[in-house]
C-alpha cells in the first residue's frame, strides 16, 4: 500500500475531487490522496465541449447562477497557475456563445431572457439574421437571430483534468487509480480509516466526491441518505477541419462547440436514472439531426465517436457543498449536474476553505448538504 496514511483522502477522482485536492495542496496540505476506482477524470473526460456557460436561470438572485459566475471569473488565473505548475494547457478560450432562435416562440423566449443576461454583462445583445450570418456563416440561414453572450468561454475538459492531476502529483499529492473505496473505520462521529481494494489508509479528514455514485456510497459508508443520482448525457464528436465556428452554439439544451484542433463536440442529451454509460441509437440520432439542422456543413464532417456519461444530479438540482451531516471530519461535494467543469474552480476553493476551517469566500448556505442529506440508521461499512 503506497498511501497508508493521509491528512485528507478524497473519494472520487473526477474533476471535482481533483480540484479540491489541488486547492488543498496550494494551501499547504501536501499529504492529500485521491482514491479513484477507475481512471481519473470521471465524466469530465468526455465533456469535450467544455462549455463555461451561465448555469441556472441567470438571475442575479439565483444561487446557482452566482456560483457559476464566481467560478467562471476564476478560470483565467487558475488556468495560468495550472499551466505553470503542470506544463499542460487546458485551452481556455473566450469564444462567447450564441443562443439561436429558429421559431418566433424561440425568439420571444430568448428576448425575454436577454435583460437577465445583461444584468451580468451589458455586452449581451440580440443579433438579427444578417449579423448572425456575418458572425457564423456556417449556421443555417433558417435561424432568425440569436442572443450573443460574449462572456461565455470554453475549455478543453480532458486537458483541464490532466493539468489538475499533473500539478497535484508534481506538488506531492497522490492519485491512486484502480482503487475502490469499500468501507470506513469510525470512532464515534469521526472517520479514522478508509478501506480500499488496495488496503486500509489512516486518515484525518475525508471528502466524498464520487459524483453520481454518492447516492450509493452515502448509505453504505456513512449511514446517510444522499439524494444524488445519475443524469445520463450523450455527446458526439466529429472532425471538421475546414469548418470554422467561432462561438459556442446553443439551441435549448443542445449545443455545438468546435475545439482548437478542428474537432466538433455536439451535446448533450438528458436521460434520468440509469448507470449505463453506453450511447443509444435515439441519442445519437437526435444529436446528429440537431447538428446538421444547425450547421448543414456537418453533413460532410467525419464522425469520430459517440460517448455517454453520468452527470451527478441532486434531487433539488443544486450541488451539495459542505460538511456531511452527522460527521465531524467528512465533507461532501457532489451534484454538479451539467456544470461540473464550470463549477470545478469555485468548488475546489470553497471546499478547501471548509475543510481547513476557513470561512468560504462565497455564501454556501443554498448548497448546504443538510438541506437534503438524512441520517439513515446503522452503518453498513462494506460497499
Ligand atoms: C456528455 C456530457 C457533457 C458535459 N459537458 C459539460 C460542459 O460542457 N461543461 C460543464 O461544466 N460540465 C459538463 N458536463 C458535466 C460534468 O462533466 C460533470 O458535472 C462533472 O464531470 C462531474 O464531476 P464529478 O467529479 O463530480 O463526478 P464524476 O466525474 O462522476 O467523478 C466521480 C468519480 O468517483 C469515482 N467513484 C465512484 N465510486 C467510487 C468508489 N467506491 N471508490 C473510488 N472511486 C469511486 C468514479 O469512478 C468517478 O470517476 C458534461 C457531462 C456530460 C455527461
Amino acid at each position: 500500500m503506497t498511501a497508508a496514511r493521509a491528512t485528507v483522502a478524497v473519494i472520487g477522482g473526477g474533476i471535482t475531487g481533483l480540484a479540491i485536492a489541488f486547492q488543498l495542496l496550494t494551501r499547504g496540505v501536501h499529504d492529500v490522496v485521491v482514491l479513484e476506482r477507475g481512471q481519473m477524470g470521471g465524466q469530465a473526460m468526455i465533456a469535450y465541449a467544455g462549455l463555461l456557460s451561465i448555469p441556472g436561470t441567470g438571475r442575479l438572485d439565483d444561487p446557482l447562477s452566482s456560483l457559476g459566475m464566481a467560478s467562471l471569473a476564476r478560470f483565467p488565473d487558475l488556468v495560468a497557475d495550472l499551466r505553470e505548475r503542470s506544463g499542460v494547457d487546458p485551452e481556455l478560450r473566450p469564444t462567447g456563445a450564441l443562443y439561436l432562435a429558429m421559431t418566433a416562440d424561440e425568439e420571444a423566449a430568448l428576448r425575454a431572457w436577454l435583460p437577465t443576461l445583461q444584468a451580468y454583462d451589458a455586452r449581451c445583445r440580440w443579433v438579427d439574421q444578417y449579423e448572425l450570418r456575418e458572425l457564423e456563416p456556417a449556421v443555417s440561414p433558417l435561424f432568425r437571430g440569436a442572443v450573443l453572450a460574449p462572456f461565455e468561454w470554453q475549455v478543453l475538459s480532458p486537458r483541464l483534468v490532466q493539468a489538475y492531476a499533473r500539478a497535484l502529483v508534481l506538488g506531492g499529492g497522490r492519485i491512486l487509480e484502480g482503487t475502490e473505496v469499500t468501507g470506513v473505520e469510525a470512532h464515534g462521529d469521526q472517520v479514522v480509516g478508509i478501506d480500499t481494494s488496495a488496503g486500509r489508509i489512516a486518515v484525518e479528514r475525508v471528502v466524498l466526491a464520487a459524483g453520481a455514485w454518492c447516492g450509493v456510497l452515502g448509505p453504505r459508508l456513512f449511514g446517510v441518505d444522499v439524494p444524488v443520482g445519475p443524469l445520463r448525457g450523450q455527446l458526439l464528436r466529429f472532425e471538421a477541419r475546414e469548418l470554422r465556428l467561432r462561438h459556442s452554439l446553443y439551441r435549448g439544451e443542445l449545443y455545438i462547440a468546435q475545439k482548437a484542433d478542428g474537432t466538433v463536440a455536439i451535446g448533450s442529451t438528458e436521460e434520468a436514472a440509469t448507470f449505463d454509460r453506453r450511447p443509444t441509437g435515439a441519442g445519437v440520432r437526435s444529436l446528429a439531426t440537431f447538428a446538421t439542422d444547425t450547421v448543414p456543413a456537418l453533413e460532410h464532417a467525419v464522425f469520430l465517436e459517440a460517448l455517454a456519461g453520468l452527470r451527478p444530479l441532486a434531487s433539488d438540482g443544486l450541488p451539495l457543498l459542505g460538511q456531511l451531516p452527522g460527521w465531524r471530519n467528512v465533507w461532501i461535494a457532489a451534484g454538479h449536474a451539467r456544470n461540473g467543469v464550470l463549477l470545478s474552480t469555485i468548488t475546489g476553493v470553497v471546499m478547501a476553505e471548509c475543510i481547513l476551517g476557513a470561512t468560504p469566500t462565497v455564501d454556501l448556505h443554498p448548497f448546504d448538504p443538510a438541506r437534503l442529506v438524512r441520517r439513515y440508521g446503522a452503518r453498513d461499512r462494506s460497499a
